[in-house]
């Protein structure tokens, strides 16, 4: 049974902010800045990409609700919410979560960045754009 699974049984302890009959937030361990929270779904789904719209909607709602209660409650500056899926996007827990992270200053210790491709001028985005439209047809 995976870390998540367990926590949700209760044979792991944690500090939980929030809980209803499909969904459960609590304190991320690392603790990566003070608030950081974990939204998670009660039943299994390994990633967000894989869970079902529903139970997807229903912890994004949660998420949403969490980071309003950073910015109100714990006087958060602003608020990252993100979701790792597999590996190379840094997924270590196989169990669907929601990082709801409150930042107060640019020196905290989440690193973050986006930086430019420098091969972006050869990319052809009118052909991408058409790969992705894909799944909406
Ligand atoms: P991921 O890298 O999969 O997006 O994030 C997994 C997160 O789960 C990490 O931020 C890690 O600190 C957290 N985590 C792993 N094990 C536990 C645990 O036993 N309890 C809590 N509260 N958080 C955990
Ligand atoms: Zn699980």
């Amino acid at each position: 049974m995976c870390v998540f699974c367990q926590i949700i049984e209760g044979k792991i302890p944690s500090v939980k902010v929030y809980e209803d009959d499909a969904v459960i937030a609590f304190l991320d361990i690392a603790q990566t800045t003070k608030g950081h929270t974990l939204v998670v779904p009660k039943k299994h789904y390994d990633y967000f990409l894989k869970t079902p719209k529903t139970i997807m909607h229903r912890v994004m709602d949660v998420a949403q609700r969490i980071g309003q209660a950073q910015l109100l409650s714990l006087h958060a500056k602003g608020v990252n919410v993100l979701t790792n899926n597999l590996s190379p996007a840094g997924q270590t827990v196989f169990h669907f979560h929601v990082h709801v992270i409150p930042r107060y200053d640019e020196a905290d210790k989440l690193r973050l960045e986006m930086i430019e491709n420098d091969a972006r001028h050869e990319l052809n985005l009118p052909a991408i754009a058409k790969q992705l439209q894909q799944k909406f047809k």
